[in-house]
């Protein structure tokens, strides 16, 4: 340090170090504002050496903008006081640095002599302070505009202390309303979830971060879903001080999840829980009934002579009444019980907690009493009524599967036994049941059980020796009875109204197979026997040729079988359909011909290419001549209106002959092969190469 005026003091010395040593930059001016002393920490902030500063004003190396206020300050330390200020100064290499200066004055023997001051270099800490408020400002400009409602809730004055504005967006209330009204937090749950909300809530304490959904009532009444996302703050002894939180409005999402459950767990027509939310609730009941040793009910009930109805009057009036058959279901029952619509007119209601066994009577009975009372739909009065089978956990059955395979037996009986009635199932009752039920019942599910498969049976053209095609013949094996005829389950699955799908899956697997056989090699046709009900279905032609199509199997190796008695029934109606058909490429071939009186002038509007002899005139050629005359008529029959005959059941070589011999060598039967299933077929061929 440099001494020029101020000496001879005897704290001179202490004083000398204190402003040598001093780490911010202290200086002295004289009365006149010019420097006079400078410390290091002055020289290196403001670039000066202290001779350099000497008898500079300080004005001069302070910024324009400070200049005045600067002067102001000396002026007023020249009075006596002490002044602080910021100031901008300019450093040598031109640099602005800010500084906070503390002034005082210097008094000797009672006469102000100058000033000393000290400065600190602000430059950085108001950087810093600077982006401080920078990013304060954004912080509030997010609060502000952000639409999700951040809160923060003070947990020793107990309410909300800051909300943001996005509050009223979510909830109709503004973040003023929710500081001043601390219950509004609370009130503001819906009623349902408040439980839910508080228990969660219970977690903070633990200091667990929390997130969960719930409802809330807006202000206007509307409930809405939102999701909170709360972090607990302690304080130093570990006492809870402070939630804060998101709140986002996640309504449409919960209720697009909502409209997705209802399609999954609901049924549309009637709004009750489907076959898979029952399920599911028959899973959790047994759970239950298991642990608390109680008993769980299944009734299976299915409308009487519905199908009846929905034919005859549309499924408009159908679906009313099986929405008014739901809700009575829904009225007569308690809340907790759960009633389901399986499909169709089948329903299905599980109860639990049987206590008394009087149940098994009494809600069987309360329920075909209200399916009873009559219904005017239309100005039409209809009276329903019901069959209803019973199960019950754990006399009949421990799984799901079961209890509802054993309630829909028992509801077989019940219509057996004259419908509108209940059944409760019973051990031994399957032989009560006539197979025709058991059959019913199995083709629900035969397709979607694999339980089906085509054989297929040559047909041969004996003047050459040659195999010309297929008929595809269904075979089903039933869990319950083995090897089911088609003779006697096609006329089950007519009646069920399970035909056409039936149907739909053997034309389409006959094609792929025929397919099949073409890229082995072997260029043959498939017969396939089908149904009146299929015919009548509007679009058959149209899907039969999508079939052919999605196959790329060309028209002329798919050959239908319609029988005779089919074809004569509804005469015009199917005469257009096979015209159709023939239109399309695809020939017909009237089976089991000779069995169904067909008069001549019906069978000439028919577009038939074949006629099938039924196997009953051929399994009798040799004992009957009769039957010889027959088989002569029909083959003078064809050969006149120009159609081929193949001849079926052809066991025998007398047969053979004969049948060549009055010009029919197209021929089907167990000489030639039995039907076989489709594989070994395919071997067979692959074999004979
Ligand atoms: P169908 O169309 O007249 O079929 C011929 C029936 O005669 C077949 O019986 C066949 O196994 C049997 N058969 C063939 N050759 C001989 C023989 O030399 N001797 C004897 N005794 N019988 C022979 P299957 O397979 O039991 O079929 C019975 C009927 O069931 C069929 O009569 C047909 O009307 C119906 N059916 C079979 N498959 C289908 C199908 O896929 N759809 C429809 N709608 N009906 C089918
Ligand atoms: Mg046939
Ligand atoms: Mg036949």
């Amino acid at each position: 340090m440099t001494r020029i005026r101020l000496e001879k003091d005897h704290l001179f010395d202490a004083y000398k170090s204190l402003f040598d040593f001093n780490p911010d930059a202290s200086y002295a001016v004289d009365l006149e504002g010019k420097f006079i002393l400078f410390n290091k920490s002055a020289e290196e902030l403001s670039g000066y050496t202290l001779p350099e500063a000497v008898n500079t004003h300080f004005v001069e190396i302070i910024t324009d903008d400070y200049k005045e206020a600067a002067v102001e300050k000396f002026s007023k330390v020249l009075n006596g006081n002490r002044e602080t200020m910021q100031v901008k100064i300019r450093h040598k290499n031109q640099s602005i640095i800010q500084l906070y200066l503390t002034a005082v004055p210097i008094i000797i023997e009672g006469q102000i002599q100058g000033i000393i001051g000290f400065a600190k270099d602000m430059t950085e800490s108001n950087k810093i302070q600077e982006e401080l408020r920078h990013s304060q400002s954004q912080l509030e400009k997010i609060f502000h505009s952000i639409d999700v409602c951040l809160w923060s809730w003070d947990c020793v004055l107990n309410k909300a202390i800051n909300v943001s504005p996005a509050c009223f967006n979510i909830s109709g209330y503004t973040a003023q309303e929710f500081i001043d009204d601390p219950a509004l937090c609370k009130n503001f749950i819906h009623p349902d979830d408040k439980k839910y909300v508080i228990e969660t809530q219970k977690k903070l304490l633990n200091g667990e971060v929390s997130q969960f959904e719930y409802r809330i009532i807006n202000k206007k009444g509307h409930v809405r879903w939102v999701s909170n996302y709360t972090v607990p703050y302690f304080n130093e002894s570990g006492a809870l001080v402070r939630v804060d939180g998101v709140i986002t409005d996640v309504d449409q999402r919960r209720k697009a999840e909502e409209q997705l459950q209802q399609y999954a767990y609901y049924d549309y027509l009637t709004g009750l829980p489907n076959r898979r939310l029952f399920d599911k609730k028959l899973t959790i009941a047994l759970e239950n009934a298991k642990q608390e040793k109680k008993k769980v009910m299944v009734l299976y009930l299915d409308l009487d002579r519905f199908k009846y109805i929905n034919d005859s009057l549309g499924h408009a009036v159908g679906d009313q009444l099986l929405q008014i058959v739901g809700k009575r279901l829904k009225g007569c029952l308690y809340d907790e019980d759960v009633i389901s619509r399986q499909g169709g007119d089948e329903f299905a209601v599980l109860i639990e907690n049987i206590i008394d066994d009087c149940a098994f009577e009494d809600i069987p009975s309360k329920i075909l009493q209200v399916i009873q009372q009559p219904i005017m739909l239309n100005k039409m009065k209809f009276t329903l009524s019901a069959s209803i089978g019973i199960s019950v956990y754990p006399d009949h059955g421990a799984n799901v599967d079961s209890l509802i395979m054993k309630a829909d037996q028992a509801m077989y009986l019940a219509k057996e036994k004259g419908k509108n009635t209940y059944q409760v199932y019973h051990i031994g009752m399957t032989s009560s049941i006539s197979r025709k039920m058991i059959l019913e019942q199995g083709l629900h599910n035969v397709l979607k059980d694999k339980e089906l498969s085509l054989h297929y049976q040559p047909i041969m053209d004996t003047s050459n020796n040659k195999l010309v095609g297929f008929e595809t013949l269904v075979r089903w094996e039933n869990p319950m009875f083995g090897w089911v005829p088609p003779s006697e389950f096609i006329p089950v699955a007519e009646d069920a109204g399970l035909i056409v799908p039936i149907g739909k899956w053997i034309i389409e697997t006959a094609i792929k197979h025929c397919k099949d056989f073409h890229s082995k090699g072997f260029e043959l046709y498939v017969s396939v026997n089908v149904s009146a009900k299929q015919l009548e279905q509007g679009d058959f032609v149209d899907w039969l040729k999508q079939a052919l199509d999605v196959a790329e199997l060309s028209p002329a190796f798919l050959k239908i079988e319609v029988t005779e008695g089919t074809a004569m029934t509804n005469v015009e109606d199917n005469v257009r359909i096979l015209q159709l058909l023939e239109d399309l490429g695809v020939d017909i071939f009237l089976d089991d011909f000779g069995t169904g009186y067909s008069s001549l002038s019906y069978l000439r509007k028919f577009p038939i290419k074949t006629l099938k002899i039924d196997q009953s005139f051929v399994r009798d050629i040799e004992e009957d001549k009769n039957q010889e005359e027959i088989i002569k008529a029909i083959i003078g029959l064809a050969n006149s209106l120009g159609m081929d005959v193949v001849a079926e059941g052809v066991e025998t070589l007398s047969q053979i002959s004969f049948l060549e011999k009055n010009g029919c060598r197209t021929m089907q039967g167990y000489f030639f092969s039995k039907p076989a299933p489709y594989k070994e077929v395919l071997e067979v061929l692959t074999n004979s190469k």
